[in-house]
């Protein structure tokens, strides 16, 4: 295993601008969350630098689009093998800059890995129609064709994973990219980009802007009447905002956003089942997930029996650095999503919420918080509300199948839904009745390359990944002729 600050040596630092790594004249520290000591120092592009990054992007577009779907392919191909050469290190520079255990790491190499497989597939695809219109006086060509240059905001969460889900289907339909990566997570992103000239990327379709002057930087790019589309996860509120941001140049939008996941546990379900998929929907991240379970529904007849087991279960939870053997439970990002875990739990209780375990933060150096269980929260407390995104397990007690549906569905946010059950019909009815993009029906864990990812109502539009995920980087033509 390389070491760490072998590692940190090999990551770019600069601005990765038309194919040239490029100095700034400013830099920003990149910290490990579970030290709060500094990684490295990297590009803190202006706005004329996030510019000349979609100068390099439309200067690249046409040659992009123009290359054969096959050799687009066999560079993504290539790039995935890599990928898989180069595990070991991804995995260890998530840990250090993100905190996650290194085995979620390492899962988050395979699935991060698997979007470039999975386009690099997709991209010899793209087919269109060709018919007879109905009333046999003309023929009808639908085609697909690249959206154009985009820009692709990715946040901190899953540093690789953001990225390729985003970059690969943009490279699949032909399409040139400027990508700013979170600031607090720059660095996979970086290393990323070094993978991708290794892989044989040309020149210029790809871009990466690193930097803290976050909002001008991005205006500029929005505000250029060259830019096509805009390919967004983060928060609500910010998308929210570069949604209103997009109208001016009516640009293509995929907006991933928060979640706020129900997760359901009918009095039939398999009990076992449900907990090991608590612990995971729960727990994965540190509970710094969009798909991250916020709400624990769980019938009256088996709360308080689901509550001791999965208390069982996180008692146990070995909390530490990530890179340290059996970890399960790192840091969070920073000291403010401790404060927002802590406010949380402390409104929770406030409410008349009863708190099983954990419910405070960790002292010492790093952003740590216990893993945390409460029990009978009330509908009223903001927990119900909030996107948690911390190590917070909150279960509120229903009786029935309806009053079960109404919580879940009570929100203003549709990302996903879990539902454990052993009745089919049931299950079927959940699907149909949660107001969710994505439902784990009996899995607390669902995110696959080749499944379409995405929400409704304030969790975002669009979809990533699956047959879908193309389609968010081509534009459909309609061509008449008569016959
Ligand atoms: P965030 O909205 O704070 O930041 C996301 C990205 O947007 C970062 O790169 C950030 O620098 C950038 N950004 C912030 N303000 C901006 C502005 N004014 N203009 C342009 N860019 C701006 O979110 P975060 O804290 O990085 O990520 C956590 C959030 O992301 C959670 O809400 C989570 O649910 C969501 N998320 C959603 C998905 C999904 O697929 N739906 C996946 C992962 C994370």
């Amino acid at each position: 295993m390389i070491s760490e600050r072998d590692l940190l040596a090999k990551v770019p630092t600069g601005l990765f601008i038309g194919g040239e790594w490029k100095d700034a004249a400013e830099t920003f520290a990149v910290t490990d969350p579970s030290t709060g000591k500094t990684l490295v120092e990297i590009a803190n592009a202006t706005v004329d630098e996030g510019t000349a990054a979609l100068d390099a992007a439309v200067a690249a577009q046409e040659e992009w689009a123009a290359t054969p779907p096959r050799t687009r392919s066999n560079i993504l191909r290539d790039a995935f093998d890599l990928m898989q050469e180069r595990r070991d290190e991804f995995a260890l520079l998530m840990t250090l800059e993100m905190g996650k255990p290194l085995a979620e790491s390492n899962g988050e190499v395979t699935y991060g890995g698997e979007f470039l497989r999975w386009f690099s597939e997709e991209a010899v695809r793209v087919a269109g129609r060709y018919g007879l219109n109905p009333e046999g006086t003309g023929r009808m060509i639908v085609s697909q064709h690249p959206v154009g240059p985009c820009f692709l905001i990715t946040p901190w969460n899953f540093p690789l994973a953001m990225a390729t889900r985003k970059i690969a289907p943009a490279l699949a339909a032909g399409c040139t990219v400027v990508v700013k990566p979170a600031s607090l997570t720059p660095l996979t992103t970086l290393y990323f980009a070094k993978l991708l000239e290794d892989a044989g990327l040309p020149k210029g379709v790809v871009n990466i802007v690193t930097t803290k002057r976050t909002g001008p930087v991005s205006d500029a790019i929005l505000d250029d009447p060259r830019l096509r589309k805009l390919s967004f996860t983060g928060s609500t509120g910010v998308g929210q905002d570069l949604i209103a941001k997009s109208a001016k140049n009516v640009l293509r939008t995929s907006m991933e956003l928060g979640g706020n996941a129900p997760f359901i546990v009918f009095d039939d379900a398999d009990l076992d089942a449900a907990v090991d998929g608590a612990i995971a929907a729960k727990f994965r991240n540190i509970g710094q997930a969009c798909t991250a379970a916020n709400r624990f529904i769980v019938h009256e007849s088996v709360a308080d029996e689901f509550a001791r087991r999965v208390t069982e279960r996180v008692t146990s939870m070995r909390i530490g650095r990530g890179t340290d053997d059996g970890v399960m439970i790192g840091p969070l990002i920073d000291d403010r999503a401790v404060d927002k875990a802590n406010r949380l739990v402390q409104d929770a209780v406030e409410h008349g919420a009863s708190l099983v375990t954990g419910g405070s933060a960790i002292e010492g150096d790093g952003s740590f918080y216990e893993p945390t269980v409460m029990t009978g929260v009330p509908s009223d407390a903001e927990i119900v509300r909030e996107e948690i995104f911390g190590p917070v397990l909150a279960i509120a007690p229903f009786s029935t199948e309806d009053e079960a549906v109404a919580m879940a569905n009570g929100v203003e946010y549709g990302l996903i839904a879990y539902a454990f059950t052993k009745d089919l019909a049931r299950g079927h009815r959940m699907i149909e009745r949660l107001e969710s993009g994505m439902v784990g029906l009996n899995a607390g864990v669902i995110s696959n390359a080749a499944a379409p990812f995405g929400g409704v109502k304030q969790s975002g539009l669009g979809r990533e990944g699956g047959l879908e995920g193309i389609h968010e980087y081509l534009n459909t033509k309609y061509t008449m002729m008569p016959a």
